[in-house]
């Protein structure tokens, strides 16, 4: 900043005063204004850093999309491929062991039962892998109807009644169950759900454990009135890190190579679809599942809790 003057002392100390005071906040307003250029500079740097993200995060998620539908697409048609063959086996080991000369032999009666029993749970994994290509596709809808819990309940637990009994276990159904009001629910649908969580119960509970359903009104914030129905095991429970990816299809967090034949056998594995189906038919029923646990251990068994909530018939 120059002053000049013509005439020689022209300035007196207040002008001095004067013009220091404005160098100041001159100095003060161009350092405002080159700190509000690099600051517009580096917004429009980040604004372009996130579009780019964006853009990632746009064509990581396409990708992962397509990804799930192929896995969709492949368990669709492996289930097709192997029911043609399954209802041929299972037609033709029904004629055979109606054959007099067949149920003569005792070694033969009880490899024919061993098939049979085979293809049955193999007829089961089936049904659940087209029960996940389904919901994916958006073709199971749910028809939609007044249901009472306690009679789909009793039937799943009349359904496990010598499993439970050969494994001690003992599955309590909570007298309140009878006063629950009834849901919005498809039944079969609604069955389907429970009986893939009752079935992992008793499938992660060691013998001589119990399993507890319990199930009441709830006012969800902002959502309404909900029946919330809770499955409690005591068995071998489930690390936090894993609550939320077990209800991807085809995930499992036992050995791949542990697999075994039984539906209920303790920690016998699975193909994985039981809580796909339970979350896909609750998603269809405009509901919520979740899973609360205090971690694994198999030695204190702390447990795991399974929570539905599916909206109340009006
Ligand atoms: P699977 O066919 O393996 O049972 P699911 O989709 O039904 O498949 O379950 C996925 C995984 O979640 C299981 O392999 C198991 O590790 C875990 N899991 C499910 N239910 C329970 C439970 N009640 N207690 C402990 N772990 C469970």
């Amino acid at each position: 900043l120059t002053l000049s003057r013509a005439a020689p002392a022209s300035f007196n100390q207040d002008d001095v005063l004067l013009v220091n005071t404005f160098a100041i906040q001159a100095s003060i307003a161009l350092e405002n204004a080159r700190l509000y250029d690099d600051l517009n500079r580096f917004n429009q740097m980040m604004e372009r850093m996130v579009e780019q993200r964006v853009e990632e995060l746009n064509n990581a998620y396409r990708t992962l999309e397509k990804l799930d539908k192929n896995k969709s697409d492949f368990i669709q048609v492996a289930a097709h491929e192997l029911r043609t063959p399954l209802t041929v086996i299972k037609g033709y080991m029904g004629m055979i062991k109606s054959v007099p000369a067949m149920q003569k032999e005792p070694s033969m009666i009880q490899a024919m039962e061993g098939v049979i029993q085979g293809t049955n749970r193999l007829h089961q994994v089936v049904n659940s892998m087209l029960d996940v290509a389904r919901l994916d596709n958006q073709v199971l809808t749910p028809h939609l109807e007044a249901v009472t819990l306690g009679p789909v309940l009793r039937l799943i637990r009349k359904d496990y009644a010598e499993e439970l009994q050969a494994r001690q276990i003992n599955l309590e159904l909570d007298p309140d169950i009878n006063s629950a009001p009834p849901l919005l629910a498809d039944s079969e649908l609604l069955k389907k759900a429970l009986d893939n969580i009752i079935v992992n119960a008793i499938k992660f509970t060691p013998d001589g454990g119990s399993i507890f359903v319990n199930a009441g009104p709830v006012n969800v914030d902002g959502r309404g009135e909900y029946c919330e129905i809770r499955v409690r095991d005591t068995g071998i429970g489930i690390d936090s890190e894993n609550h939320t990816i077990i209800f991807e299809k085809l995930y499992q967090l036992g050995k791949v190579e542990f697999h075994s034949s039984g539906r209920t056998k303790f920690k016998g594995g699975g193909p994985g679809l039981g809580l796909a189906i339970a979350a896909g038919i609750v998603k269809s029923h405009k509901g919520k599942i979740w899973v609360e646990s205090a971690g694994y251990d198999e030695k204190n068994l702390p447990g795991s809790t399974f929570i539905i909530q599916i909206p109340l018939a009006k």
